[in-house]
């Protein structure tokens, strides 16, 4: 067994974990730190694969979050291609994959979410591929040959994204959507409309209300097209199945940590074992602007609560009250969206749609609960020191009024 003396172990080699590290040493903290990864990378960021990385334009030298150098210079020791089985809390290990006991004093799960599973007949076939990984998008760049057609099931962020940059690359690209409109888990009908006619200018058909029955195969074994209930036939040599996460809890709920909808933490990212915490997409934690638990899908969030788990083991407790933020790139626009929009019951516009660079600010009882922004990366930046303020609506879309000196 491996053992240390005040041994800091991070499970999970994603944002928040290479985040947290990086932070924790960056406070001074000199204990022992250990991120144990599943994957066979260094700590890696997952929206160049959608974007970027998919399209050839970054190499992985610019999707990891720091470069190896990084890790030796800061003293942090990096386990990849190995997977955390068990933690115990009475004796304070966690048990590896290859049968190795590691040591703990202070654990923190970094565990990220993974994509859902479609379960209809044709789901296992080579041409078969869903996105979180850079293995997954390698997978998908060597599908991805001359001439083929992409059908990628969800029309949410990941499916738009990964629309955007396959038909920036050339390939013909249908969206299918179960519900009556593109985004319409995360962003509010204006949003939806202006993305459904952004991707159709670029030649991505959209089929809304659709529902995939099965994924055909042709004697091969290769996928040849979707079967739509109505009885609906697509083509298509590639399908993405981008149809959401789950939060990895399963660590959790095996060591009896309360766990809903995401592992369960207080505002200092700490769980219920006052040595576990947990940070990034695999937790739930509590807004101070909606007044109840939320478990968000962000790589702002990730960052925050790995600050925030940081600072607490250094000594330095600061709750995480930020506010959270979301951007998605997708032809040339920049989407950016800050607070809870969904949760707003007003919508305020402040400038042109039809120019392309326009916000909504969206509002309960007078208070602004979110703002929704393209191409006004400038404004976005100050509108997210909005969020939670009590501003006039008028105010808000009036162009005129600098919102500097709103924040
Ligand atoms: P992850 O990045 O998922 O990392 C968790 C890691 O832990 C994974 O490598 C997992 O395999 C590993 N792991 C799990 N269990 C174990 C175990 N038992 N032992 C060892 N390792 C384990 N967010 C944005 O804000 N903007 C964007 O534009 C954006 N684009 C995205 C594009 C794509 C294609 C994807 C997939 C996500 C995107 N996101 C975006 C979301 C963002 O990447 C996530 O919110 C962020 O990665 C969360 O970081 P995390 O560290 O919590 O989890």
């Amino acid at each position: 067994m491996a053992q240390s003396q005040n041994s800091v172990i991070v499970v999970g080699g994603g944002h928040a974990a290479g985040q947290f590290a990086a932070s924790l040493r960056q406070l001074g903290h000199a204990s022992e730190i250990v991120i144990v990864a599943d994957e066979e990378h260094i700590p890696y960021q997952r929206p160049p694969l959608s974007k970027q990385y998919l399209q050839g334009k970054y190499g992985l030298e610019r999707v990891y979050l720091r470069q190896r150098k990084f890790y030796s210079d800061k003293n942090i020791q990096c386990i990849t291609g190995r997977r955390v089985e068990e933690i115990s809390t009475t004796r304070n290990t966690v048990l590896l994959d290859d049968g190795q006991h590691i040591q703990w004093d202070t654990l923190v799960l970094a565990t990220g979410s993974s994509n859902r599973v479609l379960e209809i007949d044709g789901a296992v076939s080579p041409q078969t591929l869903s996105l979180r990984s850079i293995g997954d998008c390698d997978a998908l760049k060597t599908h991805l040959t001359s001439d083929c057609k992409v059908a990628i099931v969800g029309g949410g962020y990941i499916g738009l994204e990964v629309a955007s940059s396959c038909r920036s690359l050339g390939y013909e690209v249908t969206v299918v959507e179960l519900l009556d409109r593109v985004l319409a888990r995360v962003t509010l009908p204006e949003i939806s409309k202006y993305f459904r006619e952004l991707h159709e200018s670029q030649g991505v058909k959209i089929l809304t209300g659709a529902v995939v029955q099965s994924i055909n195969l042709d004697r091969g074994g290769n996928v040849s097209g979707l079967l739509l209930e109505g009885g609906r036939q697509l083509p298509a040599d590639v399908v993405l199945i981008g149809v959401g996460i789950t939060p990895n809890v399963d660590l959790a709920v095996k060591a009896n940590l309360p766990v809903d909808n995401g592992i369960v933490v207080d505002e200092y990212c700490r769980t219920a074992h006052e040595r576990i915490y947990a940070i990034g997409d695999c937790t739930n934690q509590h807004s101070e602007l909606l007044g109840r638990r939320i478990r968000l899908e962000s790589v702002p969030n990730a960052m925050e609560q790995a600050r925030c788990a940081a600072a607490t083991i250094a000594g330095t407790p600061t709750p995480n009250h930020s506010i959270p933020w979301f951007w998605s790139d997708q032809y040339d626009v920049k989407f950016q969206m800050a607070g809870f929009p969904m949760d707003g019951e007003t919508t305020v516009l402040r400038g042109d749609i039809d120019a392309g660079s326009f916000m909504h600010f969206h509002l309960a009882n007078g208070c602004l609960m979110g703002a929704s922004a393209l191409n006004t990366p400038g404004e976005f930046l100050i509108a997210r020191r909005l969020v939670g303020k009590r501003i006039e609506p008028s105010v808000l879309a009036d162009v005129a009024v600098d919102l500097r000196t709103l924040a």
